[in-house]
C-alpha cells in the first residue's frame, strides 16, 4: 500500500473533497443497503460504524438538509420515505414514543427487516415491549430487537473499547440471521435470545441498577453502621462520659479501622454460611431434589458479591493500618510512652509475649489478605473462564475456608486475652472482636461437622442423587475415581 493511501482516513467527513464509495460495498453487491431512521446520537454513531464495516448506508430524516453535515460523506442523508425505499434492512433509531409517526412508511417497509434499538425510560415488567408494539405497527415487516444494550459511545469507539455482545430476538430466523451477519461484520458478538417475546427482557437489561449487588451492599452498609456505632460508644463515648476524656479525634481513622475488619470478617462468614445451610438442609431432608427456600436461593447467588465486598473492606483496612503511624496522634502517643518509660525508670520495655503476638497477628492478616485477593481475582469472569470447575471450586471453597480461618485467627490474635479482662466490657458491652468472632466460629465449626466421615459420606451420596425416602441403594466410586464435582467441600 502506498504511504498516501495509508494516511487517508477510513471515513471521510463531508467536505473532504471528492465522492468516495467504500470498496467493500462496491465490490460486493450482495451486501445489504442499511437504512437508519432518525439522525440522533445513536444514528450518527451507528452510521459511522456501518460505513467503517463496508456497508452502504442511507439515513432517513424528517429534515435531511438540517442534519446532512453531521454524517460522513459516504452516508446518504435523505427523507424517511426515500431511505425506507432504498434500504434492505432498516434500523429504527427514534424514540418508541415516535414509532407511530413512522406508519406512513408501511408500504415501503413491507418484507424488510426492522431493527428496534429503542430503550424505555423505566423497567417494564408486564409488557408489551417497544419491539412488540413496533411489530404491531408493521405486521408485514420482520422486527428484530437488538443493539439497545450498546451505547452510541461504544458504537463510535468500536467493540474493542466497549461491550461486545449484542442481544437479539425476533420471530423470523431469516431476519435474525441477516442482523447477526451485520453484527459480526461490525465486530460484535450476536447472542440469540429467541422469539420477539424475549424483547421485554432485552429492553429491561440496560435499566437494571446493580440488581445482584443490592443485598451485599445493604449488608455491608448495615454492618458498617452497626460496628461503627458500637465502636464509637465503647471507645469514644464511654471514656468521655466516665472520665471526661476527649478522644473524638479517633472517629475518622481509628474507629473506621476497627470497623472495617469487623465488616470484612462477618461478610466473609456470610459467604460460606448459605452453602452450609444448604448442605444441612439436604442432610435433614435426605434428598437434593427439594427446593431451597427462596431467601436461601437468593443468598447463594450473591456469594460472589458478598465476597468482593468483604475483600474491599479488607483492602481498606490494610491501607488504613499502613497509615496509622503517619498520624500526629500516633507520634504524640509514642513520645508520651517513651517519656513515661524514662520517668518510671524501666530499662528494658521488651515484652516477649506482646512481640510474638504482634508478629503472628500481622503475618496471619497478610496471609488472609493474600488468599482473599486470589478469591477476588478468580471470581473475574475472564479468569474464571480459564480454569475448570474443580479448580474453581478448590480456590473458592477450600482456599476460601483457609482465608476465613486465617482472618479468624488474625482477629483472635488481635483480641488475645482481652475477652477475659472485665475492664474491656465498657458500658457492659463486650469488645468488638468478641461479637465479630461469633459467626466465623459457627461457620468453621459447621464446616468441621461436615468433614466427619459419616456426614460427608451421606452428603456425597445425596449429591449423587440418593434419596432417603426411596432407599435407592448404590455405592460411590473409590476415593481416587471421584472428579471432585460432588466434593462436599463445595459448599
Ligand atoms: P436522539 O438523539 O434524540 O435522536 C432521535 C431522533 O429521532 C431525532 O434525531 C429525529 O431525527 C428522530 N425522529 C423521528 N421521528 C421523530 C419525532 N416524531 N419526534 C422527534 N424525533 C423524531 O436519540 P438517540 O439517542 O439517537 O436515540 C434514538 C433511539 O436509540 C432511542 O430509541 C434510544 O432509546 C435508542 N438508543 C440510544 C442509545 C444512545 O446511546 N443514544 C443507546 C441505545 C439505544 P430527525 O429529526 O432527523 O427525523
Amino acid at each position: 500500500m502506498m504511504p498516501d493511501e495509508m494516511s487517508r482516513p477510513l471515513i471521510r467527513e463531508r467536505g473532504d473533497g471528492g465522492a468516495r464509495h467504500l470498496e467493500a460495498s462496491v465490490s460486493d453487491p450482495s451486501t445489504p443497503v442499511i437504512g437508519i431512521l432518525g439522525t440522533g446520537d445513536f444514528s450518527r454513531s451507528l452510521a459511522r460504524r456501518l460505513v467503517a464495516s463496508g456497508y452502504q448506508v442511507v439515513v432517513g430524516s424528517r429534515t435531511p438538509k438540517r442534519f446532512v453535515a453531521l454524517f460522513p460523506e459516504d452516508v446518504e442523508v435523505t427523507t424517511q420515505l426515500e431511505a425506507a425505499n432504498q434500504a434492505d434492512l432498516v434500523f429504527v433509531a427514534v424514540y418508541p414514543e415516535h414509532h407511530s409517526t413512522l406508519v406512513e412508511l408501511k408500504p415501503a417497509l413491507v418484507g424488510k427487516v426492522l431493527v428496534d434499538v429503542s430503550n424505555s425510560l423505566c423497567i417494564n415488567q408486564n409488557g408489551p415491549s417497544n419491539a412488540e408494539l413496533l411489530a404491531d405497527y408493521f405486521p408485514e415487516s420482520s422486527v428484530v430487537k437488538g443493539f439497545n444494550t450498546i451505547s452510541a459511545w461504544t458504537l463510535q469507539m468500536g467493540p474493542r473499547d466497549g461491550g461486545r455482545q449484542v442481544f437479539l430476538c425476533g420471530n423470523s430466523q431469516k431476519a435474525k440471521n441477516t442482523v447477526k451477519s451485520v453484527c459480526h461484520r461490525m465486530g460484535f458478538i450476536p447472542v440469540d435470545m429467541g422469539l420477539l417475546s424475549s424483547s421485554l427482557e432485552i429492553e429491561n437489561m440496560p435499566l437494571h441498577l446493580f440488581p445482584s449487588w443490592r443485598f451485599p451492599v445493604f449488608c455491608t452498609s448495615f454492618l458498617f453502621v452497626f460496628f461503627y456505632l458500637y465502636n464509637f460508644l465503647r471507645d469514644v463515648l464511654q471514656p468521655f462520659v466516665t472520665e471526661g476524656k476527649k478522644v473524638f479525634y479517633k472517629m475518622p481513622i481509628e474507629i473506621v479501622n476497627v470497623t472495617l475488619p469487623s465488616v470484612a470478617l462477618v461478610m466473609l462468614a456470610l459467604v460460606y454460611l448459605p452453602g452450609l445451610l444448604a448442605a444441612f438442609a439436604q442432610l435433614r431432608s435426605g434428598t437434593k431434589y427439594n427446593r431451597f427456600p427462596s431467601w436461601l436461593d437468593r443468598w447463594l447467588t450473591t456469594r460472589k458479591q458478598l465476597g468482593l465486598c468483604s475483600f474491599m473492606c479488607a483492602v481498606l483496612h490494610t491501607i488504613y493500618s499502613l497509615c496509622l503511624p503517619l498520624r500526629k496522634s500516633a507520634r504524640f502517643k509514642l513520645i508520651a510512652a517513651a517519656y513515661k518509660q524514662v520517668k518510671s525508670g524501666v530499662e528494658d520495655p521488651w515484652v516477649d509475649e506482646e512481640a510474638w503476638r504482634m508478629e503472628l497477628y500481622l503475618s496471619v492478616g497478610i496471609m488472609a489478605l493474600g488468599l482473599l485477593s486470589l478469591l477476588a481475582v478468580t471470581s473475574l469472569p475472564s479468569v474464571a473462564n480459564t480454569i475448570n470447575w474443580r479448580e474453581f471450586s478448590f480456590i473458592q471453597s477450600t482456599l476460601g475456608y483457609c482465608a476465613l480461618f486465617m482472618a479468624t485467627a488474625h482477629t483472635l490474635l488481635y483480641g488475645w486475652n482481652r475477652a477475659f479482662d472485665l475492664k474491656q466490657y465498657r458500658f457492659n458491652m463486650p469488645p468488638t472482636f468478641v461479637l465479630v468472632l461469633v459467626l466465623p466460629f459457627a461457620v468453621l465449626l459447621g464446616r468441621l461437622a461436615l468433614c466427619v466421615p459419616c456426614v460427608a459420606g451421606r452428603l456425597r451420596k445425596i449429591r449423587r442423587g440418593w434419596e432417603r425416602s426411596r432407599h435407592v441403594c448404590f455405592t460411590l466410586p473409590a476415593e481416587d475415581c471421584r472428579n471432585g464435582l460432588e466434593n462436599v467441600s463445595n459448599v
